[in-house]
């Protein structure tokens, strides 16, 4: 027997939240985003379950080609674009869409030796100040990019910084529409929270991320709830080993959890080593056994502690799940002060991963 900690990956789930997607944006064509090796998932085990969409989005070259090699044929585009101008021949060969944020960018692609025009995303610095060029350079970019014979089709790209706020699209929409002026292309607006709660900004493509992994873009379960999306990844586990305690008694590093009373404690296999956030405290949800439990006691490199008081039937070998269908990801990370996103990014090469078809 090897030890237990092992995630699954329900591929049925992941193909359940693009048909979510698509019926909430049934009028977009969609870039499934695939960037940090799919959110941690991993490209190679997931991305045939997203082969009904209409193109990847990713920024990682070696992913992309991994795409290409596995034999897709659709559109990839790179969000980021390139990191220097040396890759525009594997963009050329492998067929990439590049976004364009700098004004280098549009040098390199401009003197650079394709065998055809690339398709570009052009990105609008939309207030987040992240990557993009202001509103008020968009337009003679746009004309420049026109007269360059190494680029195919135009389309406009921004990104929300607060899409998951009922207002939080507001400002950054008359950013862009300042930026479209005059300007007559397709328009790729929206992450997942966008995709899921304005409509008004899906125009052509949408670029969900999160909820095709089946976690909520505001960092709350309870805001996609009934949304239809489901959990991707479950990170299970198993009790390796039981204590009973006393009052006083305490439990793990820096001996943080101290009990009131008798208590059974439950050791589960898993740690910070296996991407469990360290900093979970005492009361983050577990289920055992098919309970609902908490975490008590520090979070160490390859073990947990859990609360038995709530299954007293459970015992070595019992099952644990750290997050997955019932054990949000979304709540664990809320208790450790992250989002869902960080934990999945964050799962250990350590973990074994099974694909449940
Ligand atoms: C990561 C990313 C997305 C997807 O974001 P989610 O919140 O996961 O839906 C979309 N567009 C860009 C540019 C991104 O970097």
């Amino acid at each position: 027997m090897s030890r237990p900690v092992i995630a699954t990956l329900d591929l049925t789930a992941l193909r359940n939240n693009l048909d979510v997607v698509r019926r909430a944006a049934p009028h977009s064509r969609v870039w499934s985003v695939v960037k940090a090796n799919a959110y941690g998932h991993g490209l190679d085990r997931v991305w045939s379950a997203l082969s009904a969409t209409d193109g990847f989005a990713m920024l990682n070259l070696e992913e992309a080609i991994l795409l290409r090699e596995r034999g897709w044929k659709g559109p990839i585009l790179m969000l980021e674009g390139f990191f220097h101008a040396d890759e525009l021949a594997l963009f050329d060969k492998y067929r990439l869409t590049t976004s364009l944020h700098s004004n280098w960018q549009v040098k390199a692609l401009a003197n650079a030796k394709l065998s055809s025009p690339l398709d570009v995303y052009l990105k609008i610095n939309s207030g987040m100040n992240r990557l993009g060029f202001t509103p008020d350079r968009v337009h003679s970019i746009w004309q420049k990019l026109r007269e360059i014979r190494n680029v195919g089709q135009l389309t406009l790209m921004a990104h929300f910084a607060d899409a998951e706020l009922p207002e939080g699209i507001a400002e950054p929409m008359k950013h862009i529409e300042q930026a479209a002026e005059g300007i007559d292309a397709p328009r790729s607006l929206s992450n997942s929270a966008a995709t899921l709660w304005h409509p008004e900004a899906h125009f052509d493509w949408v670029r969900p991320g999160i909820i095709l992994y089946g976690a909520s873009p505001s960092g709350l379960w309870q805001d996609v709830a009934t949304s239809g999306i489901r959990p991707v990844m479950t990170l299970g586990s198993q009790i390796i080993g039981i204590q009973n305690l006393k009052a006083g008694d305490t439990v793990g590093y820096g001996s943080r959890y101290r009990a009131s009373g008798e208590q059974r404690i439950g050791i589960v296999a898993g740690g910070y080593a296996d991407g469990y956030p360290r900093i979970a405290p005492d009361g983050t949800p577990v289920m055992v056994d098919g309970v609902m439990s908490r975490v008590v006691g520090k979070v160490s490199m390859d073990m947990i502690t859990v609360d038995l008081t709530p299954c007293p039937q459970a015992g070595i070998g019992s099952p644990v799940e750290l997050w997955g269908q019932n054990v949000k990801i979304d709540d664990v990370a809320s208790a450790a002060g992250t989002v869902g996103y960080e934990l999945m990014c964050a799962l250990a090469p350590r973990v074994p991963v099974v694909v449940s078809q």
